[in-house]
C-alpha cells in the first residue's frame, strides 16, 4: 500500500455508541482521584499500513487484547493527564490540551507508536466531554480528569517496532487533591534511587518511568515522607519531586527573590503546570523584586541558604494537586524546614500562584489557556 493511502487522524469520522446503562453519579465529596470513571471513552485503533481508523466513542468498558501483545512486555506504553473544568456559566473548558498532545506525540515518538494531529484529539476529546458533561463537577476544586493512552497491540514477543496501536481516552471526575484545600508534605531527597538521567527518557510520559518509583516512595513513607524529591549526579542536583516538577524560592542577602525551577534538559518532565507558573511568575512578578530562573540548584544549596533563612518557600506543580506546598525536606540526617504562612498549610507565592492557575482553568479569568468545547 503507498504511503498516500495511510489514513491521518480525522475527526470527523467519529463514530458514537451510546451507552444504554448510565452510571450513578457520585456526589462530590466521595470522588476519588481516578476511582470512578465517566460512561464512555474514545477508541482509535491504528495499523501502519492503513493508518488511523474511524475514531469511536463508546460505552466505557474492559478492553480485549491478545496476551503476547508489545504493550504486555515491552511496555509500549504512554499517557497524559489534563483536566476540563467547568465554569461559573456551566461551560466546559479544557487547560492547555494543546501542550500535552504536543508531549503526547513526542512521547509516542520515543517509543514507535503513531504520532497524530493534536487538534484532531483535542476535537474528538471535546466530542467525548460533550457526552459525558454532566459527570463534569461545577465545584471551585473540582474537575474532570483526562487520561488519553496509547499502547502497541501487535502480537507476538518479538522484540520489535510496534504494527499496530490503540489509543484511548477515559476520563475520571476529582476533587481537590487534598479535600482540606492545601497540605504541605514532607520529601525524603533521594540520592539512592535514580529516576531519570542524561539520554534516557525521564522527559516523556511513559508508563515504564512510573513502576520504579513506587518502591523509593515507600521507603520514603516509612521514614515519614510524603514524597521522594529526586536528586541527580554528583552534585545532587534536585531534579523533581514524586510525580511533580519542582520549585523552591529563595531571598538572597540584598532582599532581592529568585523562583527557580530545574531547566528542560530531557531529564524531567516538561509540565504543562511548569510552564503555566513560569510564565505567570514572569508576566506577575515585581521584576525588580523576583528573578525567574530555569536552572538546577544542589540539595546543598538549600540546605546551606536553609540555614541562613534565605530559604523561603518550595512546592511541587502537577496536574493532579496543581500545586503542592512543602514543609520539610529530609536529606540523610537533615530536616530542613521550609517555612509557611503562620497557620496554613502554604506559603504566600505557593498560595497566590494556586489562584492565578485557578482563575484560569476556572474561566474568572479569560486566557487562551483555556479552551471552551
Ligand atoms: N513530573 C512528572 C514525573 C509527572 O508525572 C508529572 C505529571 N504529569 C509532572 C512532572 C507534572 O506535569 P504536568 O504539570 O503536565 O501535570
Amino acid at each position: 500500500m503507498s504511503s498516500t493511502s495511510v489514513a491521518p487522524l480525522d475527526a470527523s469520522k467519529l463514530v458514537i455508541h451510546k451507552t444504554t446503562q448510565p452510571k450513578e453519579k457520585l456526589p462530590n465529596e466521595e470522588l476519588v482521584f481516578g476511582r470512578s470513571f465517566t460512561d464512555h471513552m474514545l477508541t482509535i485503533q491504528w495499523n501502519r499500513k492503513t493508518g488511523w481508523a474511524a475514531p469511536v466513542i463508546k460505552p466505557y468498558g474492559p478492553l480485549s487484547l491478545d496476551p503476547s501483545a508489545c504493550v504486555f512486555h515491552y511496555a509500549f506504553e504512554l499517557f497524559e493527564g489534563l483536566k476540563a473544568y467547568r465554569d461559573a456559566k456551566g461551560q466546559i473548558r479544557m487547560f492547555r490540551p494543546d501542550k500535552n498532545m504536543a508531549r503526547m506525540n513526542k512521547s509516542a515518538s520515543r517509543i514507535c507508536l503513531p504520532t497524530f494531529d493534536s487538534e484532531e484529539l483535542i476535537t474528538l476529546i471535546g466530542e467525548l466531554l460533550k457526552l459525558d458533561r454532566s459527570f463534569i463537577p461545577s465545584e471551585r476544586g473540582y474537575s474532570l480528569y483526562i487520561r488519553p493512552t496509547m499502547i502497541g497491540t501487535t502480537a507476538g514477543l518479538g522484540v520489535h517496532t510496534p504494527d499496530d496501536a490503540l489509543l484511548y481516552v477515559i476520563c475520571s471526575p476529582v476533587g481537590p487533591y487534598y479535600s482540606t484545600g492545601f497540605k504541605a508534605v514532607r520529601l525524603e531527597a533521594t540520592d539512592y534511587a535514580v529516576r531519570a538521567w542524561p539520554g534516557g527518557v525521564g522527559d516523556k510520559k511513559l508508563g515504564a518511568n512510573y513502576a520504579p518509583s513506587i518502591k523509593p516512595q515507600l521507603e520514603a513513607a516509612e521514614r515519614g515522607y510524603q514524597q521522594n524529591l529526586w536528586l541527580f549526579g554528583p552534585e545532587k542536583h534536585v531534579t523533581e519531586v514524586g510525580t511533580m516538577n519542582f520549585f523552591v524560592a529563595f531571598k538572597n542577602a540584598d532582599g532581592t527573590k529568585e523562583l527557580v525551577t530545574a531547566p528542560l534538559d530531557g531529564m524531567i518532565l516538561e509540565g504543562v503546570t511548569r510552564d503555566s507558573i513560569l510564565a505567570l511568575a514572569r508576566e506577575k512578578l515585581d521584576k525588580k523584586e523576583w528573578t525567574i530562573s530555569e536552572r538546577y540548584c544542589s540539595i546543598k544549596e538549600i540546605s546551606d541558604r536553609s540555614k541562613k533563612d534565605e530559604v523561603i518557600e518550595a512546592f511541587g506543580s502537577g496536574t493532579a494537586a496543581v500545586v503542592s506546598p512543602v514543609k520539610e525536606i529530609g536529606y540523610k540526617d537533615e530536616h530542613i524546614k521550609i517555612p509557611l504562612l503562620p497557620g496554613e498549610e502554604s506559603g504566600p507565592l505557593t498560595k497566590q500562584i494556586a489562584n492565578w492557575i485557578a482563575e484560569r482553568q476556572y474561566g474568572i479569568v479569560e486566557s487562551d489557556w483555556s479552551r471552551v468545547i
